[in-house]
């Protein structure tokens, strides 16, 4: 199992909007709330994750994640474990 830990920063303005531990591979489609360590510079308006500096509509909050906008995010990281 692939852990990673990414930045996941804002397309627009490139703002750091959160720190997320992904487990497995492939693309960031949902960011499951209990692994988000960390949150940077961000808003919400409604069900919203915005950018806390350009107000870019990062994401959708659910229950349990945050669905991801996939053209609205980009991220960086290192694997913590393989
Ligand atoms: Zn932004």
């Amino acid at each position: 199992m692939v852990i990673k830990m990414l930045t996941i920063k804002c397309a627009r303005c490139k703002t750091k909007i959160m720190k997320y531990k992904k487990i497995g591979q492939g693309k960031v489609i949902n960011c499951y709330k209990d692994r988000i360590t960390r949150l940077y510079d961000y808003e919400t308006k409604d069900d919203l994750l915005q950018c806390g500096n350009c107000q870019n509509t990062i994401g959708e909050i659910k229950e349990k994640s945050v669905s991801m906008k996939q053209e609205a995010f980009t991220y960086s990281g290192h694997k913590i474990r393989k």
